[in-house]
C-alpha cells in the first residue's frame, strides 16, 4: 500500500480505554484550517473543508486540484457506534465532577467551543456513565 492509498482511506476506529489520560488542546478554527492550505504532495495551495462537526468531533477533507491528493483527517478517534471519544469524555467529567451539566455547556458554549448538546449528555449519563457507578458498586 503507497502513501496515497493509505490517506486515501478513512481514519480506522480505536478504542483504547486511556484516552482520557491523553491531553486535549483547544484549536481556533482558522488555525486548523491553516494546516490543511498547502498540499503536503505538490506544495500547491490547496482546499479544505469541514465535512463533518459532531459535538466535539470534526472532520476535514482536504484536497488539492493540482495534483489531485486528498486525504480525510479527524481530531480524535471513534468509540464503538461510531461515537467521537472527546464526546463520551466531556461526558464523563461533568457527570464524575458534579457539575451541572446545562451550566457547563453553556459556558462552553459561549466560549465558543463546539461541545455537545444538553441532550447528549444526559444520553450518556444515561447509557453510560450511570451504568458504569452501578458497575463498581
Ligand atoms: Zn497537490
Amino acid at each position: 500500500m503507497d502513501e496515497e492509498e493509505l490517506f486515501d482511506e478513512e481514519p480506522p476506529y480505536t478504542c483504547d480505554p486511556h484516552h482520557n489520560c491523553i491531553d486535549k488542546f483547544i484549536v481556533c478554527q482558522e488555525e486548523l484550517m491553516g494546516l490543511f492550505a498547502i498540499c503536503p504532495a505538490c506544495c500547491e495551495r490547496s482546499d479544505s473543508s469541514i465535512v463533518q462537526q459532531e459535538g466535539t468531533f470534526v472532520k476535514i477533507k482536504q484536497v488539492c486540484a493540482s495534483c489531485g491528493y486528498h486525504r480525510f483527517w479527524q481530531n480524535q478517534p471513534m468509540l464503538h457506534r461510531n461515537m467521537p471519544t472527546c464526546n463520551l469524555l466531556l461526558s464523563g467529567a461533568i457527570h464524575f465532577t458534579g457539575c451541572l451539566a446545562t451550566q457547563t455547556l453553556r459556558m462552553l458554549t459561549l466560549f465558543g467551543l463546539q461541545c455537545i448538546s444538553a441532550s447528549s449528555f444526559f444520553r450518556h449519563q444515561r447509557r453510560y456513565t450511570i451504568p458504569v457507578i452501578v458497575q463498581a458498586e
